[in-house]
This record gives structure tokens, C-alpha cells and sequence, in this order.
């Protein structure tokens, strides 16, 4: 039978942890009783250099419940990427098949089981979805839709409506750790594993307490993170505009000589607009160049796994 590990990064979450233990263990207890999992499957809660009562909490719910609830404590605040990496490496050393989930329980712990069954026929990841967004403001609605978008046309492969509420099998997280990189932005990078994947649905609920630990800078920087980590496109798009100025230029040229030979001019004209396009366009050009290689060597530097070979008959 294979053993579950429910992964749960926290940061300042007392009041919420007791609340979620308690809702992951029922799930737990559920699913082992269904025989789908193992009888040692756990959660493994990440304290994320919380500066309330959180690892307190964990503590006490380890001693409580010593077989089902874990925990690890990060010696500082890393964010939510880290936190949950630290989880899943650890995870990997102690069971079969992972799931990582918020505390604050915004996530459906019902469809778990769902994902369970999806794990069983043979898929590695299980993606979940949310529905529809009505619990969150209007704001972090149209903020978080014109992410997913950007992302779209910056060509990173995300799974649309998908955060960190995620099932991963042993090989898959095994696989994941082979990703070095120090810029982490989970949710792209699952899509680079490969093997088979699903996805389930569910309505994300409002937080059961507490208030978000995602405030609009900490968004803008996972943001911004996840395309800097994942796409050279906007050094191309500076590529492209310099060839673009430089074609512009052309154009601006006859425009100029045909004023200069009209005479509508005043001396100096025509040869200042003549360069100010044409070494605008060169230097955009030049800067353009450069980022091809900058962007090469990135790539290169991250050391990313060319490919995962699945099988071999
Ligand atoms: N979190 C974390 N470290 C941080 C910030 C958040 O481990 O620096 C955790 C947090 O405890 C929660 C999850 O990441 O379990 C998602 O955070 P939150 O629910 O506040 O984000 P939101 O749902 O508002 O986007
Ligand atoms: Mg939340």
C-alpha cells in the first residue's frame, strides 16, 4: 500500500494549524480506512520561520498524534517556494506519494481522495484546479487571470487556475529535486517532469482563518519570478524592437531627404533625425544581441535535466 505524506507549508498560521491537523487526520483516517493508503501516511507540516505560536502548535500536535502529524522547522523565513521544496525533498525520503496543500485550508481537502484514485490509475502528477474564483476579491481575481495570461504569451507552460494544490508521486518529486535552480516557481516547473498527469476540480474556499500571507508585493514578485525564471522572450522582444526601429529608420530617411530636398527644413534637421533613428535602432539592436547570449548562459547556468526517460524496454 502506498504511503501519503500531506505537505503543508505555514507561516504564522496558529490560528489555522490545529484547525487544518484536524481536517487532514479525518482525511487520513478516511482514506486508510478505505484501504487506499497506507496505515502510516502522514503530514508533514513545514514551519516557515513562523514568528507566532506555529512549530509550538506542531509540536504539540506530534506528541498528540505521533504517528500521523510531522514537522519541520526552517531556521528562518524562506517564502512559500522554499518552504514547500524543503517539504516535498523530505517527504520524498518517507513515503510513496506527496501532496502538498495550504494550512489555511482554501484548498479542498475533500477532492484528496479524488486525487488519490487519479494517483492509482497510473498518473504521477495530479494538478488541482480551481473552479471558478468567487471567494476571492475582485482585485486578486483579475490580478492573478492577467498572470496566468502573461505567462501564456511569455510561452511558460502553466496549468491554467492551478497553484500549489498538488499530488506527486516519489519519482515525480525525485525528478523535481534534479532542478537545482535557486529561482523557484513550482507551478512551471511541474510541467517540465513530464509522465502522465490529471487534474481535479474544486471551488476554492475562503481561508478559515487568519488573514493572507501573500500581500500584493510578496504576488508581483512570484510574478515577475516566475517569468524571469522561465522565459528569455522579453530579451527577444527588445531583439525584435531594435530591428524594428532600425526598419523604422529607414522610413524616417526618406521622410527626411524628401523634406531636406523640398526645403521645408532648418539647417541641422535632417542629420540630427537621421541619427538619432538610426543609432536609437543600433544600440536597441546591439542590446537586443547581447541579451541572446545573456539569456543563453541563463538557460545554461540553471543545469536543468534535458529530459526524464520513463522507461526503457
Ligand atoms: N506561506 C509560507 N511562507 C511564506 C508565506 C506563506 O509558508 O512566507 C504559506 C502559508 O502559511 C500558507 C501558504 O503558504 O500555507 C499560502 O499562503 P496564503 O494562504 O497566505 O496565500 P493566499 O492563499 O492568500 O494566496
Ligand atoms: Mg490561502
Amino acid at each position: 500500500m502506498d504511503k501519503l505524506a500531506i505537505v503543508v507549508p505555514c507561516y504564522n498560521e496558529e490560528e489555522v494549524l490545529k484547525i487544518a491537523s484536524k481536517a487532514l487526520r479525518e482525511v487520513l483516517a478516511d482514506l486508510i480506512q478505505k484501504g487506499k493508503i497506507a496505515e502510516d501516511s502522514c503530514i508533514l507540516f513545514v514551519n516557515d520561520g513562523s514568528r507566532d505560536r506555529t512549530w509550538e502548535l506542531i509540536e504539540e500536535e506530534h506528541e498528540a498524534y505521533p504517528v500521523q502529524v510531522h514537522g519541520v522547522k526552517l531556521a528562518g523565513n524562506v517564502g512559500h517556494q522554499f518552504a514547500l521544496t524543503a517539504g516535498l525533498l523530505t517527504a520524498m525520503e518517507m513515503s510513496d506519494v506527496t501532496i502538498s496543500i495550504d494550512a489555511d485550508l482554501q484548498d479542498d481537502v475533500a477532492v484528496i481522495e479524488e486525487m488519490i484514485d487519479k494517483f492509482h490509475a497510473g498518473n504521477d502528477i495530479v494538478y488541482g484546479v480551481r473552479k471558478e474564483r468567487k471567494t476571492d476579491t475582485f482585485f486578486k481575481r483579475t490580478t492573478a487571470q492577467g498572470f496566468y495570461k502573461l505567462m501564456d504569451m511569455m510561452g511558460v507552460k502553466t496549468v491554467y487556475n492551478h497553484a500549489d494544490f498538488r499530488l506527486m508521486s516519489r519519482r515525480a518529486v525525485e525528478e523535481f529535486s534534479k532542478y537545482k535552480e535557486t529561482n523557484l516557481f513550482l507551478r512551471g516547473m511541474m510541467p517540465l517532469i513530464g509522465y502522465q498527469t490529471e487534474k481535479v476540480y474544486y471551488d476554492r474556499k475562503e481561508r478559515v482563518a487568519g488573514e493572507s500571507k501573500y500581500p500584493l508585493k510578496k504576488m508581483l514578485a512570484l510574478a515577475f519570478n516566475g517569468i524571469s525564471s522561465f522565459s528569455v522572450k522579453p530579451i527577444s522582444l527588445i531583439l525584435g524592437m531594435g530591428l524594428f526601429i532600425i526598419f523604422a529608420a529607414g522610413l524616417a530617411a526618406v521622410y527626411a531627404f524628401v523634406s531636406y530636398f523640398t526645403g521645408h527644413v532648418v539647417p541641422g534637421w535632417t542629420s540630427m533625425i537621421l541619427s538619432i533613428w538610426f543609432l536609437g535602432g543600433l544600440q536597441l539592436l546591439a542590446i537586443g544581441l547581447v541579451g541572446q547570449y545573456i539569456g543563453k548562459i541563463y538557460i545554461e547556468v540553471k543545469q536543468r535535466p534535458r529530459y526524464n526517460i520513463e522507461k526503457v524496454v
